[in-house]
């Protein structure tokens, strides 16, 4: 089977990850990459497959409903791979309304470009929206976010991703759209703009700079190495059943402040510093107003019907990531 396939966002972190994997592993399918290149995307992360045949890097907005439309049209799109978006919750707290435009609105203006072009021959096509844990709330010490828990989004970012899953749902019941979704945890692995926890942490310890900590730092994430969740994207992409909801998560549950510490002694350990140097950068700071205390993904779906597991090596990844960031910093001063 040959697929058209428009990935949005893959230019971001996990997007990134992604248009990778499926163009090496797939030379017969063409891959769009659709994204606006904001602040949190970066094309060199793209290099190694950029003058590929089977691929085709498309600078655009997921607003923009004329360049949405002349992209299906003209590439004869048949599947789409949806990520694009903002991301970061902070960001959200400050300009809500951006977060409603991108996230609600360009889902559903992908939504409409794809009716629009497929015209109800639902045959081998598919919309596959990717999505958060965050959609569902927070947790107590104790359970486990299941498909069907209820949406409870406490932050704009959330709120927005889960107005967007709404959406893709409603496009099911109402038009029989042939959609799925996977709602995934906390990510971590090369490529991801350093506002986010890890990157952040690692590129302050490099520059002696305070490690900010929300609140007592007690809050607990799954953490998921990126390469397994694109391992379950494509899994569900090619066996997932049309209309279905997963949960992936990487059953890899942490305090913030436990992995910051293991970032300490990792990043010290790599930069030769004696062990623990840089406990003294960390600073507790005011918590994020609505911060969610814990989120964990039961990910038994995934595991029973497609076979799918996070791989097991949590410490080996993340020293292969603050070793990724260490690098990069050292080549351009940044990452
Ligand atoms: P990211 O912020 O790193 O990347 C998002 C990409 O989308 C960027 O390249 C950006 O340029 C692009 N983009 C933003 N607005 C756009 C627009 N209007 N038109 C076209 N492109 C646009 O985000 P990420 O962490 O890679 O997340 C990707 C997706 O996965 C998001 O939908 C996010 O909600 C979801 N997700 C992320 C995580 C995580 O831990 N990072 C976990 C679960 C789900």
């Amino acid at each position: 089977m040959n697929h058209n396939l428009l990935i949005t966002g893959g230019a971001g972190f996990i997007g990134s990850h992604v248009v990778k994997y499926f163009v090496k592993t797939y030379p017969n399918y063409r891959i769009y990459n659709l994204d606006i290149l904001s602040y949190a995307s970066n094309l060199d992360n793209l290099q190694d497959i950029k003058n590929k045949e089977n691929y085709t890097f498309i600078k655009g907005d997921i607003c923009d409903k004329d360049l949405l439309k002349e992209i299906f049209s003209r590439y004869n799109i048949s599947r789409v791979i949806h990520l694009a978006a903002e991301s970061h919750v902070d960001k959200s707290i400050d300009d809500p309304i951006k977060f409603a435009r991108v996230n609600i609105i360009g889902t559903l203006n992908l939504l409409e470009a794809a009716k629009g072009y497929w015209k109800n021959n639902y045959l081998d096509k598919l919309f596959y929206h990717v999505s958060t844990d965050e959609v569902y709330g927070s947790l107590g010490n104790d359970g486990l976010f299941l498909e069907t828990s209820k949406y409870d989004p406490h932050s704009p970012y959330a709120a927005s991703k889960a107005s967007s899953d709404h959406f893709v749902r409603a496009y099911k019941e109402t038009y029989s759209f042939p959609v799925i979704i996977s709602n995934c945890s906390n990510n971590f692995g090369p490529n991801q703009f350093t506002e986010k926890l890890i990157p952040l942490v690692v590129q302050n310890i490099i520059k002696n700079k305070p490690i900010p900590v929300y609140g007592n730092g007690e809050n607990i994430r799954d953490w998921i190495y990126v390469d397994d969740h694109v391992k379950a994207i494509s899994l569900i992409f090619h066996k997932g059943q049309t209309g279905e909801t997963y949960n992936i998560g990487g059953s890899c549950e942490l305090k913030n402040i436990d992995l910051i510490n293991k970032l300490i002694l990792i990043t010290d350990s790599l930069l030769n510093r004696p062990k623990g140097t840089s406990k003294e950068l960390v600073k507790y700071v005011l918590d994020r107003p609505g911060h969610d205390y814990r989120y964990a993904i039961d990910s038994s779906k995934i595991y029973d019907q497609l076979g799918w597991k996070p791989s097991e090596n949590f410490s080996e990844n993340i020293e292969k990531t603050v070793s990724w960031y260490i690098n990069q910093h050292n080549q351009k001063d940044s990452f």
